[in-house]
């Protein structure tokens, strides 16, 4: 094992850093898959309960809060 030579900057590990975390968010974003609900319409998640009205493959599997309900009427 060799000893570095320099130390490494602030400003290096940082860029380095931020390369892989850039890479990271792209595989994640390739690995989601979204698909529109057959209740509503809205945007969801493939295979996971929509979050907007709870339903899941033509049954209500979670209830909604009415809080949440108010939010996206507005
Ligand atoms: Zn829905």
């Amino acid at each position: 094992m060799t000893i570095p030579t320099k130390k490494t900057s602030k400003s290096r590990t940082r860029r380095r850093h931020a390369a892989w975390q850039r890479v990271a968010m792209g595989k994640l974003a390739q690995q989601t898959t979204l698909t529109t609900c057959t209740n509503c319409g809205a945007v969801k998640r493939s295979h996971h309960v929509c979050d907007a009205c709870g339903y899941y493959r033509g049954k209500q599997v979670k209830t909604i809060k009415a809080v949440k309900d108010t939010v996206l009427d507005a």
